[in-house]
């Protein structure tokens, strides 16, 4: 066996030909292990070695793996990379947010946020190339290649922005350190309950305590309101969950989500107020994006308080991102005042989000990779 290609192990022809390791379950990197020839008493051990280097270290090379014989460094590197992918752009907004660009292969494409703030770090991960719902205020809505992004490359966007932050543990200190990135939101492409599987296994990932024991009351799903898998969701990966409501008609909210068309307001609200877990310390957020003239009145604003009694519920108005060629505008600021005036008064407190990154267009709703345009413009010779 060929003992090259460790040290600096250089993403090329050799790397194409591995699998990738990250996203494996634990299971699957132990009948992995065990392929490899691993002694049966040895696996479990082995198993959590590899998944300290790589979760909690965030190692990018088998060698790096001191306490793991030569011998299986090697198995491993001969046949597995930690490979990261691609960054095709790095972009840093005036605020602090930053967004990366990634390829996942040729022409897919996804991007990944990562918003700053006093006292915490949000990264913002996509779970699909696109989306298929079509919401028509979303930027992502208008692009068109769609795929479901694997648990690999769904837990890859956070060990790339641990690299790019340099926010792994230093060697020999404990967990304790405060870390760039405390919390996590499945909002950036696509629709994470139609790619249940693998979001849920890369969320078992991301809050194992052994690796990046980020906890589930720090990463919150968001959904157009999937309405048959909410349960699921609460059931079998038990994080905070979102809920992107938007209207509080079904003929409004038909045209702005037309998954309403599918499961109007009532189902989605029924669902919401069965969630598992739901508490008063486990509220669910109720996104609702300010469209000028659309959604913004006040008497909407009362209808939705009316919608969410009983529902241990925090509220996010989210001023309308524009993007090219948009539909709508944003309500001003007097409309989302008297809007938010009516929720305080019912009880919640802080409601409006205030935009970040927006300069970048890394805002809610704004991410679409531009790759298709530049290819356009490229073939024109632009
Ligand atoms: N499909 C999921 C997650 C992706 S969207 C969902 O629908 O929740 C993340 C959030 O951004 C959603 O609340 C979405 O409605 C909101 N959003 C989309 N486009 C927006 C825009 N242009 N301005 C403000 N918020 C937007």
């Amino acid at each position: 066996m060929q003992s090259t290609l460790l040290a600096n192990d250089p993403p090329g022809l050799s790397s194409l030909l591995k699998m990738g390791l990250i996203g494996l379950s634990r299971v699957q990197l132990e009948d992995t292990l065990r392929a490899l020839g691993i002694r049966e008493q040895a696996l479990r051990m082995r198993q959590n070695q590899i998944w300290h280097w790589v979760y909690h270290r965030g190692a990018r090379s088998f060698l790096e793996m001191t306490n793991i014989s030569k011998e299986v460094r090697q198995l491993l590197a001969d046949a597995y990379s930690l490979e990261r992918p691609t960054i095709l752009s790095r972009q840093i907004s005036s605020d602090g947010t930053r967004k990366w660009l990634l390829s996942l292969g040729p022409g897919i494409e996804v991007e990944t946020v990562y918003i700053p703030e006093e006292g915490r770090g949000t990264l913002c991960i996509s779970s699909q190339v696109g989306c298929t719902l079509n919401c028509t205020f979303c930027h992502t809505g208008t692009q068109k290649l769609v795929r479901n992004l694997t648990p690999g490359e769904i837990v890859a966007q956070l060990m790339l922005a641990r690299d790019e932050l340099d926010d792994w543990p230093e060697i020999g200190v404990g967990g304790g350190e405060a870390r760039a990135i405390t919390n996590i939101v499945m909002m950036g492409m696509g629709e994470p309950l139609y790619n249940f599987d693998n979001v849920a296994q890369a969320i078992r990932i991301i809050a194992d305590g052994d690796g990046f024991a980020i906890s589930k009351r720090r990463i919150t799903l968001s959904t157009a309101g999937v309405v048959p898998e909410i349960k699921r969701c609460g059931d079998e990966i038990g994080v905070m969950l979102a809920i992107s409501l938007h209207a509080v008609r079904d003929d409004v909210r038909d045209r702005l989500v037309p998954l309403n068309k599918k499961y109007p307001i009532n189902e989605l609200m029924n669902a919401c107020r069965a969630y598992p877990g739901l508490a008063n310390s486990r509220r669910i957020t109720f996104e609702y994006v300010m469209l000028k003239g659309v959604n913004d009145s006040v008497t909407d604003a009362k209808e939705l308080v009316r919608l969410l009694k009983g529902i241990p519920a925090k509220v996010n108005l989210i001023p309308f991102n524009p993007w090219p060629g948009a539909p709508y505008e944003c309500s001003d600021s007097q409309t989302i005042d008297a809007f938010a005036t009516v929720l305080l008064r019912a009880g919640y407190a802080s409601p409006v989000r205030k935009p970040r990154g927006r300069d970048i267009l890394a805002a809610c709703g704004q991410l679409k990779s531009t790759s298709e345009k530049q290819r356009a413009s490229q073939r024109r010779g632009v």
